[in-house]
């Protein structure tokens, strides 16, 4: 993170209110996501930012589920984001859950009642939207309205007790029905949802609606800064109506721009579509933009931070180029991948001088951008190795500088070989390459006075193992595919993966831990899939040593 960047909006608030001593200095947020879906880049930005100003100024940061809607909830998504958090550097000081305070929020709900500011409604969702109004027309009360304070604490007791049905009945807030913010005509406090809940079994069949949830439970917590995103402007007023009537810790919401990013979907209502039908493989397919997505990939959790730190802080939304993202994780594994040979595309190599059943051991640092080098691994060598088919040019142009016949190039960490002839199968196809190698060219030992611009990589084939590599691309053709006509899944790029079944590997990959990226030196950054096996090893490709995307 860079030190001389400026203070974003949101920092120039806390220490303007760490100045003035509010709170006493203290600094206490909270991540807030509702667990009915894997976390995505964009929660990424909200937890780098609520945790971030925790760090900054000595605060903490609670994580609190939103778990207040039961239908869509699941344990499965509470463990999913806990470790997503974890493995994005952050902890928190308390795990806490909305559903905790269902009591509370209960007792909040008739302490409205008591003050004449709710009542129980019996109208249908269609009814209550009509009589809503229209941003240009005030909306109008109904016969419920006027119900007496007792009436209200009686129903609402009854509604708690399961003496309706779903949707019979909802708590309102009495409130101002010609409000020009249609979220203050008489918004709704409680429904009846008699559906079992992750965490309070069936203890409930009444759920308070997140308005009347997301405030009180921050004041609950004592939360002095409520950070959520700019959708959320029009609710702060009855964030701040709720803490000021039920006389509650005065916590504040402010808001800032969603992360959006370019050939994707960050919906979690989509991403739950792209797995239940099939399009990807689950939440975690490297193709997705969910954290547990991009840690498959082989994205760091440094990368990431760094993407988040270099967006900013913004109040108005924009898209964000997916390029940036892919910068910051090239730049992250420049520094510290390891650097292996991998032939992704291969064609025999045969060195007609060099002895049979010869070996040599060559050896190479594993990071040349780390002082030391990192260390360095061994590969052998032998008279018949696995090249790259594009390493080889049969009618050579003239700024070619690999291998062709009478060309010489140099293998990687090895010697200087000269093109001598090909072999072909009956369709045309190369199936060998025959060459010489100098003797004196050998590599730190070179005693040939030979210059070569061209360097290769390459595999003994003798030695080398087999692994599958997967090559990701976009999973959309277009930048913002909810943006288009028809469905968004319309726009799925069809080419987004490619697998290669027999890619040929130096030895030593075959030790790659899931998790820890590599470089294939000359293809890009790769990391063992988590379903790998010592049996079938599976790269993920992360990116592209260059960014290899043309805008159409
Ligand atoms: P969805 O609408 O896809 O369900 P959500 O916003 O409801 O997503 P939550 O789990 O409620 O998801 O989000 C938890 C926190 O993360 C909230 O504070 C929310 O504002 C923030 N957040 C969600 N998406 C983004 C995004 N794209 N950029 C920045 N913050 C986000
Ligand atoms: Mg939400």
């Amino acid at each position: 993170m860079s030190e001389e960047r400026s203070l974003n909006f949101i920092e120039e608030i806390v220490e303007a209110d760490i100045a003035a001593g509010k709170n006493d200095g203290r600094v206490l947020t909270r991540f807030p996501p509702e667990p009915n879906g894997y976390l995505h880049i964009g929660h990424a930005k909200s937890i780098c930012l609520n945790f971030g100003l925790a760090q900054k100024y000595n605060g903490k940061t609670n994580l609190r589920f939103d778990d207040t809607n039961p239908v869509k909830e699941d344990v499965e998504y509470v463990d999913s984001i806990k470790e997503d958090v974890k493995w994005l550097g952050f902890d928190w000081a308390e795990e806490l859950y909305a559903s905790d305070y269902f009591d509370q929020l209960y007792d909040m709900a008739t302490e409205m009642i008591r003050q004449g500011l709710a009542y129980v409604d019996d109208s249908t969702a269609e009814e209550i939207a009509i009589q809503k109004g229209t941003p240009t027309e005030p909306g109008v009360a109904n016969q419920y309205r006027s119900r007496s304070i007792e009436e209200n604490l009686q129903l609402f007791a009854d509604m708690k007790a399961g003496k309706y049905p779903d949707g019979a009945k909802v708590l309102r807030a009495k409130l101002d029905l010609a409000s020009t913010n249609m979220h203050l005509r008489d918004p709704l406090m409680y429904r009846i949802k008699h559906t079992h809940h992750h965490r309070t079994g069936d203890a409930w069949c009444i759920y308070p609606m997140y308005d009347f949830a997301h405030g009180q439970s921050d004041a609950i917590e004592h939360i002095t800064h409520s950070i959520c995103t700019v959708e959320f402007i029009p609710h702060r007023p009855l964030y701040d109506w709720f803490i000021e009537k039920l006389n509650l810790f005065p916590s504040k919401q402010y808001e800032f721009a969603r992360l959006n990013l370019n050939y994707t979907v960050m919906s979690k209502r989509k991403l739950l579509q792209l797995v239940e039908e099939g399009h990807v493989d689950g939440w975690d397919d490297p193709r997705m933009p969910t954290i547990s997505g991009l840690r498959r990939r082989g994205y760091t959790p440094a990368s990431i931070r760094e993407f988040c730190e270099r967006i900013g802080v913004a109040k108005r939304e924009n898209m964000i180029d997916v390029g940036l993202l892919e910068f910051c994780i090239r730049e992250d594994l420049n520094k510290t991948a390891w650097r292996r040979m991998a032939v992704l595309a291969p064609v025999k190599l045969i060195i007609d001088n060099y002895p049979e059943g010869q070996i040599d051991v060559f050896s190479g640092e594993n990071n040349p951008e780390a002082e030391d080098g990192d260390g360095s691994r061994e590969f052998p060598f032998s008279r018949e190795l696995w090249i790259e088919r594009d390493d080889f040019m049969e009618v050579p142009t003239k700024k070619y500088f690999r291998l062709g016949v009478g060309l010489m190039v140099r293998l990687k960490n090895a010697y200087i070989i000269k093109g001598e002839s090909i072999v072909k199968d009956a369709d045309g196809n190369i199936t060998e390459i025959h060459c010489s190698y100098i003797p004196e060219s050998k590599s730190g030992n070179d005693t040939s006075g030979i210059n070569v611009k061209g360097t290769i990589h390459w595999v003994s084939a003798e030695h080398a193992k087999t692994a599958e590599v997967r090559l990701y691309d976009r999973l959309f053709q277009v930048e913002d595919p909810s943006n288009e006509d028809g469905d968004f899944k319309d726009y799925i790029n069809p080419n987004s993966l490619h697998v290669l079944p027999t890619v040929y590997i130096e030895p030593d990959l075959a030790n790659a831990v899931a998790g820890t990226p590599v470089q294939f030196m000359r293809k890009g950054y790769f990391t063992l899939d988590k379903n790998s096996t010592a049996d079938k090893l599976v790269f993920n490709r992360t990116v592209t040593l260059k960014d290899g995307w043309v805008k159409k």
